[in-house]
């Protein structure tokens, strides 16, 4: 029995019977009730706004948003299965910067609350260090997961920086298709409350199950008896790999050579080649001035892997289709 009938029926049903024992208008009273907390009145107006000629004429207006949508679903999945979002796995740098911990303590077996997690990228540390991780997160994450300032190192925390803000900014575009697609049909607000998934299987959405793996870093202090414990959690998101890859430039010591300062991919020069390209694919020219939700990237024209740099003069502005067929072709 669903849980909302269960407990309609659970107040309603003394209430009904009280009332038809004694006064009759209670007892009305409890059947009105009943009826308009009734699931099978939401599922009649759920099926009558879903048979109606207005949500069949919008759902045929919206079927060619729709199927782009669904392929920028598509993309964002393929981005998700090529990228790399974890530092340390490019073939050229192995990195085996996770702190691997033992716990010999007899007293593990017996702590039953604030068990501490023996995972990689988890440091079990002291409250000192957890204390000291969240105040300066970049320096206590490269000491304690031993991340070098060395070129390597740079190169592999630029590549996941770019995997990952790639896939977050095609994320957040399905997400805005999404509420294009709901501003469009504008359903009553029961049906998104109450009946989301049929509404998106009807409209033929495909909604994306991918959010961004973002790599995480934890410090963790959890106190000898396992009663008490804090932890200090680094999320390596665009902001974060961002000032990881700046700090890692200073300590190479690249800080004095401009070409080594603007070889640094950030959030901050994408957005910068956008403007310079005025928000248009440099290949076929369509702009987010035509496709309000058009998904932009910034593609290096020669590979990084073929010793591109990201500097603006190599950097270029292509839409997700433009991008997406140059990779296929790079890859045949
Ligand atoms: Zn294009």
């Amino acid at each position: 029995m669903p849980k909302p009938l269960f407990i309609t029926l659970l107040i309603a049903t003394p209430i009904v019977l009280a009332g038809v024992s004694r006064n009759g208008w209670v007892g009305v009273l409890g059947l009105l009730l009943i009826i308009l907390a009734n699931p099978i009145i939401w599922i009649l107006r759920k099926n009558r706004y879903f048979n109606s000629d207005e949500f069949q004429r919008l759902r045929s207006e919206t079927a060619a948003v729709v199927v782009e949508h669904n392929e920028v679903v598509n993309y964002v999945a393929e981005i998700r299965s090529e990228g790399s979002f974890e530092l340390g796995t490019s073939s050229t740098g192995q990195h085996a910067h996770l702190a691997t911990f033992q716990n010999t303590s007899a007293w593990n077996n017996r702590r039953d609350r604030n068990v501490a997690e023996y995972a990689p990228h988890v440091h079990n540390a002291s409250l000192q260090v957890v204390r000291n991780a969240s105040m300066e997160p970049i320096k206590y994450m490269m000491k304690y997961f031993s991340i070098k300032a060395d070129q390597e190192t740079l190169a592999d925390v630029q590549r996941v920086a770019e995997d990952v803000s790639r896939l977050e900014e095609a994320v957040s575009n399905v997400q805005r298709r999404e509420a294009e697609i709901v501003a469009m049909i504008n359903p009553p607000a029961f049906i998104l409350k109450r009946y989301a998934a049929e509404f998106w299987a009807l409209v033929g959405v495909n909604l994306s199950p991918i959010t961004v793996p973002y790599p995480k870093y934890t410090f963790q202090y959890v106190s000898a008896g396992g009663n008490s414990g804090q932890s200090a959690d680094i999320r390596l998101d665009t902001p974060t790999l961002d000032a990881l890859s700046q700090v890692l430039v200073e300590k190479i010591r690249w800080a004095k050579s401009a070409a080594g300062q603007r070889a640094l991919m950030t959030a901050s020069l994408r957005t910068w080649i956008k403007t310079r390209d005025h928000h248009a694919c440099k290949t076929c020219g369509v702009s987010v001035a035509k496709e309000p939700h058009l998904l932009l990237e910034v593609d290096h024209i020669h590979p990084v892997s073929k010793g591109g740099l990201s500097v603006p003069e190599n950097l270029q502005t292509l839409c997700w289709r433009c991008n997406r067929s140059k990779g296929a072709k790079a890859l045949a």
